[in-house]
């Protein structure tokens, strides 16, 4: 047995690549605002946005029209969302006052409630934590939210540029001015090819950075204006499968224990989604010890327990997919989220509550509050920092932060393992939030040590379980085989690392050959946790990745 400490191998942030001081080609695209992301923190900005400024408009406001682009890396909007989900429809409300809630797109109310306690045989329900009540709250696939989202936001005149990936921030002085895309067409040693696409630039006043998790612009961002957090950004590993099943499943259903093991935090997850089909995961913080976990081997060995066989039985696999979740909760918020004509929204800036796994209403919430912030600016003709410094008081006065104070240690908590992080958990939930008084300090998930070891073997049965290549299959992707790759790899890879790297990765990206790391890029289906603990992750080609259809 011997140890790692992945931050010992990675990469530093390619700043270089990432920040662009280069002036903007003549022919670059001129916008007002421009948001990178089409998911629904983007897609809300880009809704409030527009409809601000129809009612300027309508009151001889003065400000005109205003050219509103969305930029998305996926072929077409949905393609890259993933999610549970659950949702607290709150922002949707907001966001759509004249709507019923009948209206949203999403699959059914939450019927019922279970959590459990599993062991490799038995599944205890145990009372639901407080944070972890969904009654009221509706289940859904965020791929057909985000569909729908984008054609509210077509209707009304925004420009979505779906399979444009920002390649990276466009800067002048302290200032962001927009973005450049990735090219498109390069053979696979970075030469044109005969499909050759070169990048574009898009200029803007108001540029909101809406990338999810783990974002390439915003690391590159907070790095280059020296933007801190309390705690380091913690991050979790999901990966989910939906399935067409015989019976509908009566509850949305979360485990706590069996598969994982004790000194890892995480849980499952599985939602009905209408009659037939059922959505399920595993969560697992990215803190865990052991070098051989392998989140995706994980879920598999976890539908072979009789709560999961059950519902499975008979039943097919019909997508699977991997995303992360940023889980550090309220220390881990950048001190900023706004600077020099630039604004921070959703899972980039880590609006997720842990403990209720919610982050989709925030996002909205925090693209509203961008939308409306950049609209004042616009308005005042200041989109400087300053001017755009009332996002920064909305979010602070807000729900999102009220909820992420109110758990803001809880996650933290479980460093120490299960059992001690559950009773510890169980004290904040009564004290709301004030045990154990000041901030549990956290370090860099790749700063925490695994031990290497023997790992167990698995083998799937191509029925109930499956290996990482039929999974990346069933994600959809078909990313040309000839693609660079996008994925910077550290030196000193020994075949220790390698094995970490291919448990790490759920699909297959990495294998270990001999004593040499094999990588395969086309694989990649972006979910970023190599970006956490190995090899960084940069943007690429559009419409690379994977193409979820009702993840
Ligand atoms: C397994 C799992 C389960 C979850 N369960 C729930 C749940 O039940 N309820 C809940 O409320 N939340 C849940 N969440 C969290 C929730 O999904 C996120 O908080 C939410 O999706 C964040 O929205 P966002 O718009 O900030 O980011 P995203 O939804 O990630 O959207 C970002 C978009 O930006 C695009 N993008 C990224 N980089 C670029 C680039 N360089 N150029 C162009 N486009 C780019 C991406 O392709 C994507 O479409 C879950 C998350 C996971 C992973
Ligand atoms: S290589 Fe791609 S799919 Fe694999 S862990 Fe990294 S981001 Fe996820």
């Amino acid at each position: 047995m011997s140890s790692i400490l992945p931050v010992i191998h990675q990469v530093p942030l390619p700043l270089d690549r990432l920040i662009l001081r280069d002036p903007p080609s003549a022919d670059a695209i001129e916008m007002d605002v421009l948001i990178v992301g089409a998911g629904p923190a983007g897609l809300a900005c880009a809704i409030e946005l527009a409809r601000l400024v129809k009612r300027d408009q309508a009151a001889d406001g003065g400000l005109g029209e205003l050219n509103i682009g969305v930029l998305e890396k996926a072929e077409s909007l949905g393609e890259h969302s993933l999610s549970g989900a659950v949702v607290n429809p709150r922002a949707f409300r907001e966001l759509f006052p004249d709507l019923q809630l009948s209206d949203f797109p999403f699959r059914q109310p939450v019927p019922d409630e279970a959590v459990y306690f599993l062991t490799e045989r038995r599944a205890q329900r145990i009372p639901t934590p407080p944070t972890m009540h969904n009654r009221g709250f509706y289940t859904a696939s965020l791929c057909e939210m985000v569909r729908w989202l984008g054609e509210q936001a077509e209707a009304l005149g925004v420009n979505l540029f779906a399979g444009f990936p920002a390649d990276a921030l466009l800067v002048e002085g302290q200032s962001v001015r927009g973005v450049r895309t990735t090219p498109s067409g390069l053979a696979r040693d970075g030469t044109p090819g005969p499909n050759f696409t070169p990048p574009t630039d898009l200029t803007a006043r108001v540029t909101v950075v809406a990338e999810g998790t783990r974002g390439a612009l915003g690391q590159a961002w907070r790095e280059w204006q020296h933007v801190a957090s309390p705690n380091p950004q913690l991050f979790a590993l999901g990966v989910k499968e939906l399935w067409e099943v015989k019976q509908p499943l009566g509850a949305v259903v979360h485990t706590l224990g069996w598969s994982l093991p004790a000194d890892a935090f995480g849980g499952s997850f599985m939602y009905p989604l209408g009659p037939s089909q059922v959505a399920l995961g595993l969560v697992v913080g990215l803190d865990y010890h052991d070098a051989s976990l392998d989140v995706h081997e994980l879920l598999q060995r976890m539908k072979l327990h009789p709560l999961f066989r059950r519902q499975l039985e008979g039943g097919q696999l019909i997508e699977w997919g991997a995303k992360t979740i940023p889980e550090g909760g309220y220390y881990a918020l950048p001190v900023r989220r706004v600077g020099n004509g630039v604004l921070f929204v959703g899972d980039t800036v880590g609006f997720v509550d842990v403990p209720s796994l919610k982050g989709i209403h925030y996002a909205m919430q925090s693209g509203m509050y961008a939308a409306r912030a950049a609209f004042a600016a616009l308005k005042a003709g200041d989109p400087s920092a300053h001017g755009l410094a009332s996002y920064d008081h909305m979010i602070e006065g807000s729900y999102i932060v009220d909820d992420m104070r109110r758990t803001r240690n809880m996650r933290l908590a479980f460093k120490d393992g299960l059992y001690v992080g559950g009773v510890k958990a169980g004290l904040m939930t009564v004290t709301g939030g004030r045990f154990p008084g000041g901030m549990i300090p956290m370090e860099d998930d790749a700063r925490t040590g695994r031990t290497t070891g023997p790992s167990t073997p698995f083998t799937p049965d191509g029925r109930l379980t499956f290996g990482k290549l039929d999974a990346v299959f069933k994600s959809g992707n078909a990313t040309r085989d000839t693609i660079p790759s996008h994925l910077l790899v550290g030196r000193d890879i020994h075949p220790e690392i390698a094995d970490f790297y291919s448990h790490l990765c759920p699909a297959g990206v990495y294998e270990r050959v001999g004593d040499k790391l094999r990588v395969n890029p086309p694989n990649c289906i972006d979910c970023k946790a190599t970006d956490v603990l190995g090899p960084r992750w940069t943007p690429r080609e559009g419409g690379s990745g994977p193409k979820y259809r009702a993840m």
